[in-house]
């Protein structure tokens, strides 16, 4: 294992509680270590969405021409 999951009742990154039994995400976080957090699902540390776009981009500019 490359890392223990940190036991959070809070989200890494609006901070709110953590409603019982709702789903959470973990996210790896590269702080000088390499830690994991947990965060809503759809609440990120690090723009996933904007990742998701790029790699669509890619995707697109890579897609060989019919
Ligand atoms: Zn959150």
């Amino acid at each position: 294992m490359a890392g223990a999951a940190v036991r959070q009742r809070t989200c890494a990154v609006c901070g709110a509680e953590f409603a019982p039994g709702a789903r959470t995400e973990m996210e790896v976080l590269h702080d000088g270590e390499v830690r994991y957090v947990a965060v809503h699902p759809g609440h990120s540390t690090y723009a996933r969405a904007r990742e998701n776009t790029v790699a669509d981009r890619l995707r697109r500019i890579t897609r060989p021409a019919a």
